[in-house]
Formats: structure tokens, sequence, C-alpha cells
């Protein structure tokens, strides 16, 4: 990748033009740590470099957050807590959380170029993310007064069960859906009335920290705390913080993993969103057309970048090779390019690092007998060579005890497999250590329902994908995670329950 300092003295591109023109307009002001309602250097006073995944350039130096500042970040927060937060009722946090929202609406078309500009994802996507932002706060806006008690009585005593914030929460998100996963993680927390420290992914953190700028004057100082960092550094001193008293990260399960052993030396209450390797089943009586935009929407969203994507194919082999020659064509038709073009369906992917991942996984997968029906490496295009591209890749004949086709890629590669006997596609659809969701395409409703009902996840998807509307969970079965978000369920992942118990 060339980086701006090699081509300094050359003519920029377009495309690199056009990012220029972006990034002078809409980069944050602030790229310092967020802590107690300023923006302050890290102790170290160390930065890292933030890039542009399509053209390579450096976009700006981000504060490096480490345990010290996670430490002043916690203790704000505490104070925050103690001082103003605890007092505020939910009528008042309903009015933050729906002025939040309001101001992420406000600063839509913004936010999504920062988003792209940072992420790589295509603008039209972004803005998405951004509109799911506010919906999130809307929606926790809606239900913060949700907050049932219990009582009970008899002749000896008079108890209330109550539920009472945390106080301060750790949070840690990933890269993916950088500003859309910080509004998942702040607007249940705030809503339950806790004060909270967020660690964003060291390859995107200026949506949150703009986030931060915006909402300054409307979330009282030190009730959110924004300390961008790398993971074994901010993330680590957050996942094992003596005064966190609740932590939600979504990421990798094998982070997840140490997040949640972190959390064992402090028993701290722990809700993860994780990895994904989700079946999607298409049946024979399926307008092919219909299935072949599902599957391919299910895998190539975000640049496969989705925790949740559909990235192995079962499809009966009545219709097999219709779907999969149509799948083909739908990757011909795709546009590969620059994400801040409204008409580009594929951007780069989030980091040099993961295309290399990507590209692993693609070799290994040839090795172990796969073949590709379209795809397979990088676009051979002069004009994407500055950015982290990878092709949409169909990869057929793989075993399915394959790496491949069980671990997590996260990027554009479905892995395709044939059936006729339904139960021996049921099993090898569960036959990964992942939970998270599945697809089941048919028109033939019951079967939907049965099939829905086999498949181990937490949430499948009939005739649509991606589809996540605030109200109904989202979590993981197995490795997938723990905990299920944007429902009210995911207030109670912010509260704990106190018993009072009055003698009579
Ligand atoms: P990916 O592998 O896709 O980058 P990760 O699971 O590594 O996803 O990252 C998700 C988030 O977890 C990021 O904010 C990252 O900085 C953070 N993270 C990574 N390692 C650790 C760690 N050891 N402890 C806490 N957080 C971490």
């Amino acid at each position: 990748m060339s980086s701006d300092s090699d081509t300094e003295m050359a003519e920029p591109t377009a495309v690199q033009q056009r990012h220029r023109d972006a990034a002078a307009e809409v980069l944050p002001a602030h790229t310092d740590l967020y802590i107690g309602g300023e923006f302050v250097p890290a102790a170290a006073t160390e930065t890292f470099e933030t890039t542009d995944p399509t053209t390579g350039a450096v976009l700006t130096d981000v504060a490096r957050g480490r345990r010290a500042d996670v430490d002043r970040a916690v203790e704000a927060a505490w104070e925050a807590f103690d001082e103003t937060w605890v007092d505020y009722s939910a009528g008042q946090r309903q009015r933050v959380l729906t002025a939040i929202a309001d101001t992420i609406e406000t600063h839509a078309d913004e936010l999504a170029q920062l988003e792209t500009l940072d992420n790589g994802k295509p603008v039209s996507e972004a803005a998405a993310d951004v509109q799911g932002a506010a919906e999130q706060f809307r929606y926790f806006a809606g239900i913060v007064r949700e907050n049932p008690g219990e009582t009970m009585t008899d002749s000896q005593r008079q108890a209330q069960v109550i539920k009472e914030p945390y106080g301060v929460v750790g949070q840690i998100i990933p890269w993916n859906f950088p500003l859309m996963m910080a509004s998942w993680k702040l607007a249940p927390a705030l809503a339950a009335g806790n004060c909270t420290v967020l660690k964003p992914a060291e390859q995107t953190p200026l949506s949150a920290l703009r986030l931060a700028e915006l909402i300054g004057d409307i979330v009282p100082d030190g009730v959110v705390n924004i300390v961008p960092g790398y993971g074994d550094e901010a993330g680590a001193a957050v996942a094992n913080h003596d005064d966190i008293r609740k932590l939600a990260f979504t990421g990798s399960t094998a982070v997840g993993k140490q997040v949640m052993k972190s959390a064992a030396d402090t028993v701290t209450d722990v809700t993860l969103e994780l990895g994904g390797k989700s079946p999607i089943v298409v049946f024979p009586d399926t307008d092919v057309q219909t299935a072949v935009s599902l599957v391919a929407a299910a895998i190539f969203y975000n640049t496969g970048e989705c925790c949740e994507a559909g990235s192995r194919l079962f499809v009966h082999e009545e219709i097999a090779d219709e779907v999969l020659d149509g799948l083909v064509a739908a990757v011909d038709d795709m546009t590969i390019g620059d994400p801040l073009d409204d008409a580009t369906d594929l951007g780069p992917k989030v980091s040099r690092a993961q295309v290399n991942r990507t590209l692993d996984y693609l070799k290994r997968a040839q090795k172990d007998g796969g073949e590709f029906l379209t795809g397979g490496g990088q676009p051979d295009d002069e004009a994407l060579a500055d950015g982290c591209y990878v092709e949409p890749t169909l990869i057929d004949g793989l075993s399915h005890d394959a790496a491949a086709a069980q671990e997590e890629i996260f990027g554009p590669v479905l892995t395709v497999f044939r059936w006729d006997d339904y139960d021996e596609m049921i099993e090898l659809a569960n036959d990964v250590e992942y939970g998270l969701a599945g697809g089941v395409i048919t028109e033939d409703i019951s079967q939907a329902n049965k099939t829905a009902r086999d498949i181990e996840a937490g949430y499948i998807w009939i005739n649509s994908y991606h589809d996540l509307a605030p109200g109904l969970p989202f979590g993981g079965y197995k490795q997938s995670g723990i905990g299920r978000e944007l429902s009210a369920e995911t207030l109670d992942h912010y509260r704990q329950t106190k018993t009072i118990n009055l003698s009579l």
C-alpha cells in the first residue's frame, strides 16, 4: 500500500482527492481521550495513527490510552455517577437519550462520511448505520422508565425487590460498525442509569470521538468517557479494572474469552457479543432470484465484516446450480470501488491485516480442495491498488470441517454446501462452535418455522437477513456470546437486583 508520503509529489488520483476533501470537512477537531467531559492527552502523551483503508493515507493521530488513562476515566465516571447521574430521574435520562438521537440525526451526513473514511464501508451503508445508531438512543429513551420492581408482603415482612444501575460500566467495541456499536453499548447503559468508559477499536476510533464532541453539552461531564487505544493496553485495562462493575464486549470470540477470564478476577458480570459462522438454508421451493438476492446480501453486506453474516450456504441440490450461477452473476454485477461513491456496493476491508487474514483463509481453502466459483484473491484493478480490497468469493467443494467453513473469516467469502437430506443438512448447519444467527429461505412457512427451531442460534431470519429491529433481542448461542442487545432484556444486563426486606 502506498502511503501519503510516497505519493506526496504525485498528482492525487480522483479518489485520493475526494478522500482528502472529505477528511478536511469531517475529521473531528479533537482526537484526545474524552474524560470527565474534556478532551485530554494520554498520560504518556503517546498517539497512534488511524488510516483510510481506501487510500492508505493517514487520517489523523489519536491519543493512545493505557492503564493510567483508564484509571482516570473510571474515576471521572464514578465522580459523575455519585455527584450527578444517580440523581437524574428516568424522565431526565429519557430527555438526554432523545437529545443524543436528535444530534446524531442532525449530523447524519457528516457522521456517515467520517465512518466511511475510517472504516471503508460504502457511504450508503454508513448512512444506515448512523440511522441505526440514532434509533438505538430513541428505543432506549422509549423504555427508560421500564423498571418494574416487585413487592412481597406477609405477616412478618414487607419486602421490595428493586433494580439499580451498576454505577460504572466498561464497554469495548469492534471496528466493523463503529458508531452503531457505540450506540448499542451507550444507549442501554445510560438508560439504566450507569456511567461508562468506552474503548473504541484502534482501527476506527473517530466516530466515537466525534460523538463525544456532539454530546458534550447534552450529557453531564463524566457520564460518558471515551478512551481510544490498543486492545492489549486500554482494552485490557478496562477488562480487569477493579472499579468497573459490569463489562460489555463485542468482538472476536478469542478476545471475548480473554475478557471473560479477566472479569473473573474481579467477579464482574459480562455481556459478550462474539463471532459467528451463520448458516443460510435454501429450500427447493424458493424463487431463485429471491434466494440469490438474500444470500448475496447476507454475506456481502459491509464487505462480509458482520458477526451475523450468512457465511455458510446450504442450498438444496435441486436448485443449487441455478442459485450458484445467479450468485456468480450477482458478484459480476457488483461495483467494487470508492466507498464514498454512492454507486459502490463493496468497499475495502478495514485494514491490511484484515486483508491478509482473509487471503490466508482463501489459500488454505484452496489447499483443502475448495474451488472458487468466483473471486479468490484481490481485484486486479490498478485503481484499487492502494485500498484494502478483497474480491467477493464463493467457495464450493470444501469438506465442512475445513477451516474456511468452520472459522469466522469476517470477509466477503461464502462457503457453499449442497444438500438433499434434511437431517444431515441440519447436523452440518449446527456443526460449528458458533451460534449467532441463521437464515431460512422458503415459501413453506411451516417448514421455515421448523428449520428456525432446528438451527442452534440466537437470531433466525426467514426470507430476510440483517434486519435488526430495536426491541428484538440479538445475541448468540454457544460461543457466540452471552446476553442480548437491542431489547428490553438489555436494560437488565445493566442493572443489579436489590432486595429490601422490612420487618413488620
Ligand atoms: P478483531 O480481531 O476483529 O480486531 P478483536 O476482538 O480483536 O476484533 O477486537 C475487538 C475489540 O477488542 C477492539 O476494541 C480491541 O481493541 C479490543 N481488544 C483486543 N484485545 C483485547 C484484550 N486483550 N483485552 C481487551 N480488549 C481487547
